[in-house]
């Protein structure tokens, strides 16, 4: 018997783990690999979350093993930079005013690395089914059934918690896959004045490059039918499309996503609350799946917290509804509208986007939305 299980060690359920057992409750993991996730996903850590990633304990492990990035451009394909948004505007709204690019398989482990003794990580054990009471909920594991009073469902976008409360999961999915390239190269040599975070607005091939520790990726748009043999195949000519550099690039690994938009009805039902990609998922332009889902785990774990303290359980109530409207309302609104913005080619926005970054009153409202500082600020 638990106090709380939370279904996946992700990003998200690691984070909500780290929450409850830093206020003292018994909090058992349930993760269904045999080891965390390896695999090449977000890799952008916006200012709000670095602050509550310090209030947790746990900055200092992640700066070490990441890139400060001050700055971010939007480029036009083949030419210079259209804007320049600098985050240190943002310097009188948070001691973080700078992104940190940073993979996030490297901030799983040190997450768990920091979970004090009252918290239980079992790794093999995949949730099958949970069945929630009143007074508590039964969670079905390969390796039999297991009670706790409260369940965290953190378990990606395919959520079993999800489905065995019967939650939906509205939305839609885009018409393109997105690949995305990691490649050996210096991007900083071969681009001149490029930043560690650029969009590039294009109507037929717009893309992103992103600087990590160890790499640059390159985000394509791909259509969503074509064999990934023949998406492969074409990808050394695509990237010499984005610069020759007189020889093929050195490219260390390579996936193709489907992407979806989509968000559950209801991120509380009874004893079970749903965060992260297990409530909600969207395009990664902007980088806001990973940090709005830590956002969720801070705050809805946090808000449990206070109702194991003894608090009303209505409050988790507001904070759940809160939590789909930001959602609904910034994170989806944003990322679609990046993705619209990059496909199109138009003039009057870039010069919107010139006059932006010469206005630094008009740049911080803009990247205070944009990094998710105004999310936290909604407050119905
Ligand atoms: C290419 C790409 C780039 C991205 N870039 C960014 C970015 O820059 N910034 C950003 O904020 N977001 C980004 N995202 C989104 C981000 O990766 C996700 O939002 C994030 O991984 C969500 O974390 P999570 O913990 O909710 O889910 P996940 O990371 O999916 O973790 C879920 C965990 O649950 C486990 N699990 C699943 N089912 C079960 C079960 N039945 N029983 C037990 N365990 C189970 C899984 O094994 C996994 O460990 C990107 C995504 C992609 C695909």
């Amino acid at each position: 018997m638990s106090t709380v299980i939370v279904v996946g060690a992700g990003p998200v359920g690691s984070t909500a783990a780290l929450v409850l057992a830093r206020r003292g409750i018994d909090v058992l993991v349930l993760e269904q690999g045999v080891t965390l996730a390896a695999e090449s996903r977000a890799s952008t850590f916006h200012p709000p979350t670095l602050e509550m990633l310090d209030a947790l304990g746990v900055i200092e492990p992640l700066l070490e093993r990441g890139i400060v990035a001050r700055t971010f451009q939007y480029r036009e394909r083949g030419g210079d930079a259209i804007a320049t948004l600098d985050l240190t505007v943002l310097q009188s709204d948070t001691a973080y005013p700078y992104r940190v690019q940073c993979e996030q398989s490297k901030l799983t482990p040190i997450l768990l690395a920091a979970l004090p003794r009252c918290a239980e990580v079992r790794f093999g054990h995949r949730v099958e089914g949970v069945y929630a009471g009143d007074d508590g909920v039964v969670v079905h594991t390969n390796h039999g059934p297991l009670r706790a009073d409260w369940v965290i469902g953190a378990d990606g976008a395919h959520s079993v918690v999800r489905t065995a409360i019967g939650a939906g999961f509205d939305g839609s999915t885009y018409p393109e896959r997105f690949l995305v390239a990691s490649v050996q190269e210096d991007l900083t040599e071969i681009l001149p004045g490029i930043a560690p975070i650029n969009y590039v607005f294009d109507p037929v091939e717009w893309l992103v490059l992103l600087r990590t520790p160890e790499h640059w990726r390159v985000l394509l748009p791909t259509p969503a039918d074509t064999a990934d043999e023949l998406e492969t195949a074409r990808l050394p000519g695509r990237l010499d499309a984005v610069a020759a550099l007189g020889r093929p690039w050195r490219i260390r690994h390579a996936s193709l996503y489907r992407v979806h938009q989509r968000v559950t009805d209801r991120f509380r039902r009874g004893r079970v609350l749903l965060i992260g990609d297990a409530a909600h998922v969207n395009n990664p332009l902007g980088g806001m799946g990973m940090n709005s889902g830590i956002h969720d785990a801070v705050q809805m774990a946090g808000t449990l917290a206070d109702v194991l303290e003894g608090d009303a359980e209505r409050e988790l109530d507001t904070v759940a509804a809160r939590r789909r409207t930001v959602a609904v309302d910034h994170v989806q609104r944003a990322s679609h509208d990046n993705w619209r913005r990059l496909r199109g080619h138009d003039a009057s926005y870039a010069q919107h986007l010139r006059e932006l970054a010469a206005d630094p009153a008009a740049a911080r409202a803009y990247l205070r939305r944009a990094c998710l500082l105004d999310s936290l600020e909604q407050r119905s």
